[in-house]
Parts: C-alpha cells; structure tokens; sequence
C-alpha cells in the first residue's frame, strides 16, 4: 500500500450534497478538474485502488446552518462496506447541533453502521470545539472510544461567496486544547494545516498527547518551515498523510511529498505507520 488517506470526501451525488451550494466557489480556489465530481461509487473505488490508497471516508452534515441536507451515514458505510480494498473505514457525519438526534445518530453510526469515527466541520456546522453545550457529544465519543475529526484553518467552503454564512474564527484550533484537557481519553484529529494559526496547531499538538494532525488540502509545497521542521523533528509520529480529495488529486500531493526532502523513514510514517497506530489498524 502506498498510503493511508485519512481524508478523503465522497465524489458522489451524495456525497457532494452538503456543498451543494458552495461547489462551484471551491472548484475555482481549488482549480479542481470537473471530472472528479459526481463520480459513480464503482469509479471511484477503482481509483483508489489503481493508485494502491486506502482511504477513510468523511462528509458533512450541516443542516441546521445551511439548509442543506448532509451525507446519509447509510452511504458512508454502504460505500465501506461493498469497496473494502479501496475504503479502510467511514467518519460518521452528524449535525452537532441536532441535541439529542445528534447523539443517537452518533450511537447509531458507530455500533450500528460500523463506522470508525465521527467528523465535524467547526466552520460548516459554525461552533466552537470548546463550546460546552457541545460537551455530551465528545463525552459520547470518548466512550465509544473514536476518533474525533475537526476542521481547523481557512476552509474553501464559501471562499468568495458572499452570504455563504462561514464565520472562520470556528476553525481556530487553539479550542481543540481545551477539548483535548477536559477529555483526555478522546482521540482529536485536527484536519489540515490550520492556516494562518499554524504555530498554535504546533503548540497544542506538541503539548496534548491526545491530538493528532492530518495535512490534507494544503501541497506539502506550500508548508510553512516551521511545520516542515517539525513533520520532520520532534512531532514526526503526529502527523498522517490526508488528500481532501476530489479537492486535490494523490498523485500530484504524493509528487509534492516526495520533493520536500523528507527522508524514507518520515515518509513511511506520515503516510502508512501514524494511522495505523493512531486510528488502530490491525494490519494494513
Ligand atoms: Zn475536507
């Protein structure tokens, strides 16, 4: 296997639902080939697999900010379940503001679906991670035992739109040290490089041993020195290899990895050994 793609969004119809209203902004920030939206659940596990990656599945649900209703979990796990060479596993997407909905759908999701984990996107579904009307959720996951996804940084979600409701301050990820105090069992994965608070991402990940960073969406290229000392320094077991695809496309970030100067050994960490240690997976 070549890599462990701990964020990869769902090209379906479904899949792209949630962003429905945002997609054609995106495509533009990301310059995104058409072609890798509103793909067949058949063509896009043959493309995993033909670029030897297996991927965690994430979405969005966030009804109740948008409008817009979100990635049924039911398809989330139905793609795991019939493509297991191109899928390792599914987060569940719930809408965090749903109460108690969101709680059972939670519940429902992990040991009824057999999903692996729950995402959240902080700026999408507008919260805080530290906001304690929130606190049933994590305690909910931390006793599950899953892993918990949240956005950080800027998000291309709504960049250039005006009106798409995105209040960026939600992707902060200094709140995710308060979440990772007060929950100390639960596993926090923040997602992305957190652009522009990327020092703080490193602090946090330095000093809380329950968070975890996964770079998807960003090139390696564009990484900061400071996140290319440390990828390769001291918090080198923190770190996984993630795409955000159909965002960007694996064989142009792996191209991109490999030209960072990164020695093997780091490599083979950031893209294969730090998920299956962080997100337990027996052998892959
Ligand atoms: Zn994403």
């Amino acid at each position: 296997m070549k890599a462990i793609d701990v964020h990869c969004h769902i090209p379906t119809e479904e899949g792209n639902r949630p962003f429905a209203p945002f997609i054609a902004h995106t495509r533009r920030y990301y310059r995104m080939d058409e072609s890798a939206g509103d793909m067949t659940p058949e063509d896009f596990a043959r493309l995993l697999v033909g670029l030897d990656v297996k991927a965690f599945l994430v979405s969005v649900n966030a009804l109740s900010t948008t409008g817009q209703p979100g990635t049924g979990n039911d398809h989330i796990a139905d793609l795991v379940r019939r493509f297991p060479d191109a899928f390792l596993g599914g987060f569940a997407c719930v809408d965090p503001w749903a109460g108690k909905a969101a709680l059972q759908e939670v519940e429902r999701a992990i040991t009824g679906l057999g999903l692996c984990g729950v995402k959240f996107h902080t700026i999408m579904q507008q919260f805080a991670p530290n906001d304690r009307r929130l606190y049933p959720l994590w305690d909910l996951c931390q006793a599950l035992e899953v892993p918990v996804q949240f956005h950080t940084g800027m998000t291309g979600v709504g960049l250039g739109m005006k009106g798409s409701g995105m209040h960026l301050k939600y992707g902060h990820p200094l709140a995710l040290d308060d979440l990772a105090a007060d929950f100390p069992n639960l596993t926090i994965i923040a997602c992305h490089p957190s652009w522009p608070w990327q020092d703080e991402m490193l602090m946090v990940l330095l000093h809380k041993p329950n968070v975890f960073n996964e770079l998807s969406g960003w090139s390696p290229k564009y990484f900061s020195p400071a996140l290319q000392r440390e990828i390769k320094g001291r918090l080198q077991d923190k770190f996984m290899f993630g795409s955000d695809f159909p965002a960007l496309q694996h064989m142009r970030l792996f191209e991109d990895w490999e030209a960072g100067g990164y020695p093997p050994e780091v490599l083979d960490k950031i893209f294969l050994r730090n998920a299956q240690r962080i997100l337990r997976i027996a052998d892959a």
